[in-house]
This record gives C-alpha cells, sequence and structure tokens, in this order.
C-alpha cells in the first residue's frame, strides 16, 4: 500500500483525501490519501519521511516550504519556487507544481482570449500567471496593498494597485486573492469590478465550493462565469499522473475524481 497526505495548515475542507481515494478505488491501485494538519513548514520533509509517505499535497501556506523541501525540481516549480506536489523515489523527493497547469487547462474553455486581469498577487497569482505568460497572454496584475506587486513589476509583468489603477479592456478578469473565501466580500474596489466586467469575454474565480460576490456580480453582467473547481480538479488529476508514475491517462483519471464533486 502506498500512502500519500495532504499538508496544509488548515487542513480539515479539503476535497483532496476524497478525490485521490475514490481514484485509487475506481483503478485498483493500492494507495490510501490521508490529510496531515502541518503547523511548522520547516518539518516538511522529516514528517513526510517520518510517516513512510510516496507522495504528497501541500497547500496553503506551505507551498514555499515545500519547494526547499525537494531534492530534485522540474523546470517549471524551480521557476516559480512554489511546489504543492511532492513524489519520493529512491529515497529522494521530486517536487512539481500541478496548480499553474491545472488553472491553464480550466481556462482553456475560453476562447479568444488574449488578455487577462489577475486581481491578487499571492502565491497562486505568482505560479499562473507565469504559465500564462509562457502560453502567451498578456496577464496584467492588480493588487489592494503594494509590496507583492514588486516582484511581477520586476518580471516584466503590468502592475497596478487599487489606488493607480486605469481602466482598460480584459478579455478575462479572475479573482485571485482570497477574498471571498470565508466573508462575502470583493477582491477589489465595486468601481474597478463595474468598470471591467462589462467588456470582459468571461469572469473566473478560484475560489470552488460557493458562489462569490464577486461571480454574483458578474452574473448581474450576464458574464459567463467559472469558480476553482476545475483548477481543483486539473492540479489533482495532473498531481495523481505523478504519483502513479503516469501509469494512468488524464480522462481514466478524470472519471473516477470528478465524482468527488458530486458527493
Ligand atoms: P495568498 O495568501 O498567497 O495571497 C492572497 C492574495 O489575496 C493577496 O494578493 C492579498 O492581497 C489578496 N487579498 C486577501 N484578502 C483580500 C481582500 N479582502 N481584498 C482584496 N485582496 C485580498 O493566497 P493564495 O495565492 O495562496 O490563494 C489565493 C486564492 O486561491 C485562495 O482563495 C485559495 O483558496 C485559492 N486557490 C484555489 C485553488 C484551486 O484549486 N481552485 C488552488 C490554490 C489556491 P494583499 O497583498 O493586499 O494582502
Amino acid at each position: 500500500m502506498n500512502l500519500f497526505a495532504l499538508f496544509g495548515n488548515p487542513v480539515s475542507h479539503s476535497k483532496s483525501p476524497l478525490m485521490h481515494n475514490l481514484t485509487f478505488q475506481g483503478l485498483n491501485y493500492p494507495g490510501c490519501y490521508t490529510r496531515y494538519l502541518l503547523e511548522e513548514g520547516e518539518k516538511l520533509r522529516e514528517t513526510f519521511f517520518a510517516l513512510g509517505l510516496k507522495g504528497a499535497n501541500i497547500t496553503v501556506p506551505h507551498k514555499e516550504h515545500a519547494y526547499r523541501a525537494c531534492d530534485h525540481l522540474d523546470v517549471f516549480a524551480e521557476k516559480v519556487g512554489a511546489v504543492n506536489t511532492i513524489v519520493e523515489k529512491e529515497g529522494k523527493l521530486y517536487g512539481y507544481n500541478t496548480d499553474a497547469p491545472g488553472f491553464l487547462k480550466a481556462i482553456s474553455e475560453f476562447d479568444n482570449v488574449k488578455t487577462v486581469l489577475f486581481m491578487g498577487a499571492g502565491g497562486t497569482a505568482r505560479s499562473t500567471s507565469a504559465i500564462l505568460r509562457e502560453e502567451g497572454y498578456e496577464v496584467t496584475i492588480l493588487n489592494r496593498s503594494k509590496d507583492r506587486l514588486e516582484s511581477f513589476k520586476e518580471e516584466g509583468f503590468r502592475t497596478a494597485t487599487f489606488e493607480s489603477f486605469e481602466y482598460k479592456p480584459f478579455d478575462l478578469v479572475i479573482n485571485m486573492t482570497s477574498a471571498g473565501l470565508e466573508d462575502d466580500s470583493l477582491p477589489a474596489p465595486r468601481e474597478i469590478l463595474d468598470a471591467v466586467i462589462p467588456s470582459a469575454k468571461a469572469c473566473v474565480d478560484v475560489i470552488y465550493g460557493k458562489e462569490t460576490l464577486f461571480l454574483k456580480l458578474a452574473k448581474t453582467y450576464k458574464k459567463s462565469t467559472k469558480d476553482g473547481s476545475d483548477m481543483l480538479l486539473y492540479q489533482g488529476i495532473i498531481a495523481f499522473e505523478h504519483f502513479t508514475d503516469h501509469q494512468y491517462g488524464f480522462d481514466e483519471i478524470k472519471g473516477f475524481m470528478e465524482r468527488a464533486f458530486i458527493l
């Protein structure tokens, strides 16, 4: 039996154990996935080995600790400095970032998209903006406070705070903040949202499991909307491919994993 876990703080709300266990069961793979509340990120590596894990996912706030805990990193994880999937092979830890390709796949249903507005400049915005740029999208980063924008600016992204933002049309408007996760707040001031939503082709939120006030507002403008469920599903499928050494195809895994969203 191969043991897998989710490390994070908190972890109790996560769907990942259900997603992976349903898939192990469906594919008759000898695996079991649990959750582990990790308070100190520095202890990730020793905890991984102490538990005898074959693989792990890492969620907030430990993705940078996970990056530092690995012996080998794939090119993209190395570039963005954040790891959400670890696999053990012959005593070494291999780190991957599956959030970003999962997000890219989730938004690929929208056609003719070139310009994207990200609201939020945290860890998720960092990895997803990098992959979008690699794919040829033009990403502008809007954030409440200035500090987190500095590194995006250095990497050549267009950035703005709420105060310095100047309106221009965007094909996609995306909530990459945690605003709306545990409250009913909007990710940006209403004036900015009322300016950018009408000209957008669609509005996307990375939050899942609830309809945020941002998506409710987008619907009042009759926009297509999408929450973070597909991103969660797709990052999980890609992680599962790594966990099982690419023995199964994407659609085969999807068929079992997506059941976690209707249970
Ligand atoms: P971080 O803590 O790294 O960053 C949070 C960001 O949100 C910052 O830019 C912060 O701005 C901004 N923010 C927080 N509260 C507010 C607010 N009330 N108004 C405006 N801006 C706010 O978080 P992550 O990047 O790790 O996560 C962001 C979101 O992505 C979370 O909601 C998380 O649940 C979701 N997520 C979804 C996944 C999925 O599979 N669907 C996968 C991973 C993450 P400031 O700099 O000013 O503090």
